[in-house]
């Protein structure tokens, strides 16, 4: 709570609550929002308190009935404006982005795109809302199975996407019927008020979609809550464990994805300098802020030293800065404590015993950004916290091992299992890793094999709590509840008394 201060006016952008289509300003507590590349505060967010969240849920849960009403060629037609919306705007969307978070303006790009594909899956949200029916399960009986919106769905969001992973949620959420509360990083939660005018003026209506911004205290009324009945998070591992626990406790349905700790294999016949672009991508990219970064190489066998090689060379021509400039490479972490956390492990890595062969601590940027360069680390092993824990910055370490059982040994050891790549030019051995590893999303040759629309986004382990992944067709799954409905139109004359257990037959 040591960033928290009390409501005051000042001259930093006000950003409010969105509720039943009103704007809301702070009842009390805010917090700070920065914009990384400068390390200046620019925005003041509200800090709801469990009441808030209360009468958030009551008004979302009066809209929703009307909206369930709603016909699915609506709602659909709404989920093509969106799409027009948003993409026509996607520029304006991308600066909101990198100016809370940093990232470049290409990258912030990219995660709008990413979170559009699941708008436009939604635009075909009749045939996913389709049911079944079974004509003459028994003489005269059919059976059809319904798909019917839960009610009012909280969609807890992380800093790193704070774009993508509400479109992810709350587009599903709300072409399935449901009245969605969007719960966004309370880092940078401007991109989720102006997603919230988009989806109005597209004409969902208002208490549909609701930003209540916060921090635990919110989130702990949003777990509590009787009138919300799901829960979908995404954040870090401690966190997606206590939403899961504590959401499940009170009856809701809960996803909970958490954090991860991405390896990349290279093979001993890949392609060395394409591995090493891939590497370098994968790795810094958004400062290495996504779940989906490669942290470590498991590099097989004697092609260590050559992979580490052409990864150091191509950290050289990295330009690190403000995501704002186009020659930016790469940006500034979130906050000064995320930078202070990963220099810690860049600082800690020698004395572990691995060897730092690039040190990001001497890329210095002019200003007050919370920048770091990028790290380099090789012989990292098991049981040096750079190896086991999950750093969320621009830090990748090399792993030396000796052979792909070896290579895979180690990934399925790991606690954490969102994603995963081989670099190989052997089909049997891709093939072979993609039988044995123990991870919930596979590259083959791929980095970062984030799954398009049309499939669904979703870690094994301590990555993912809860059984539906997210977006796409499985997010169609979470959001609705399936009532099967058994009929009969018998003649009266056939009507008769029976307290045997009813058959088919
Ligand atoms: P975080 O867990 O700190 O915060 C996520 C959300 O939870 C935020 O809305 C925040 O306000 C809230 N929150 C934070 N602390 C809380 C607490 N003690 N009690 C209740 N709510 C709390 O995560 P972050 O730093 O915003 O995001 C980075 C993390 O998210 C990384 O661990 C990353 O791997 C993970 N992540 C995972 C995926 C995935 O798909 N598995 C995707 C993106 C990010």
């Amino acid at each position: 709570m040591s960033t928290t201060t009390t409501s005051t006016a000042t001259s930093y952008a006000q950003i409010p609550h969105v509720i039943g289509g009103r704007k809301v300003a702070a009842d009390g507590r805010t917090g700070p929002v920065y914009n990384p590349a400068t390390g200046e505060q620019t925005g003041e967010v509200a800090l709801a308190s469990a009441a808030v969240v209360a009468e958030t849920a009551r008004i979302a849960a009066e809209a929703q009935v009307a909206w369930r009403e709603t016909g699915l060629v609506k709602r659909q037609a709404i989920m093509f404006k969106l799409r027009e919306v948003i993409a026509n705007r996607a520029d304006e969307l991308a600066a909101i982005i990198t100016a809370e978070h940093g990232k470049t303006h290409a990258d912030a790009l990219g995660e709008v795109a990413r979170g559009l594909e699941n708008v436009e899956f939604c635009t075909s949200l009749m045939h996913h809302l389709k049911g079944e029916y079974a004509e003459q399960v028994a003489s005269g009986v059919d059976v059809h199975q319904v798909r019917q919106p839960i009610g009012v769905v909280a969609c807890i969001t992380p800093f790193n996407f704070p774009a993508m992973v509400p479109l992810w949620m709350v587009t599903t959420a709300i072409a399935a019927g449901n009245a969605a509360i969007l719960k966004p990083s309370e880092r940078d939660p401007s991109a989720a008020v102006w997603l919230a005018e988009r989806f109005a003026e597209a004409g969902v209506p208002d208490g549909i979609l609701n930003i209540v911004h916060g921090d635990r205290e919110a989130v702990d009324a949003i777990l509590d809550d009787p009138t919300i009945r799901a829960v979908s998070f995404v954040g870090s591992t401690p966190v997606a464990q206590h939403i899961y626990t504590r959401a499940a406790a009170n009856g809701k349905r809960v996803q909970a994805l958490g954090g991860a700790k991405n390896h990349m294999v290279v093979m001993p016949d890949a392609d060395v300098d394409a591995a090493a672009d891939a590497a370098v991508s994968a790795a810094y990219g958004s400062a290495g802020e996504r779940c989906m970064a490669i942290s470590v190489a498991a590099v097989v066998g004697e092609v260590a030293d050559e992979f580490v090689a052409k990864v150091a060379e191509r950290l050289g021509g990295l330009t690190v800065g403000d995501g704002a400039d186009p020659a930016t490479d790469m940006g500034p972490l979130i906050t000064p404590d995320a930078l202070d956390r990963v220099t810690g492990f860049v600082a800690g890595a020698e004395g572990e015993g691995a060897t730092l062969v690039v040190d990001g601590r001497e890329v210095t940027v002019d200003g007050g950004g919370f920048f770091i360069g990028p790290s380099l680390v090789d012989h990292a092993t098991p049981g040096m916290r750079v190896y086991d824990e999950e750093i969320f910055g621009p830090v990748l370490s090399v792993v030396r091992v000796a052979d792909y059982d070896e290579a895979v040994a180690l990934i399925n050891a790991s606690r954490y299992a969102n994603g995963v790549a081989v670099f190989t030019r052997d089909g049997g051995t891709a093939r072979q890793f993609e039988f044995d590893i123990e991870v919930g999303m596979v590259g083959v040759n791929v980095p970062i094999p984030v799954p398009v629309g049309a499939f669904s986004f979703g870690g094994w382990k301590d990555s993912l709590f809860g059984d539906t992944h997210m977006y796409g067709p499985e997010a169609f799954q979470f959001y609705t509840r399936r009532k099967v409905v058994t009929t009969r139109w018998p003649d009266p004359s056939e009507s008769q008394i029976s307290l045997g257990f009813p058959t088919h037959h």
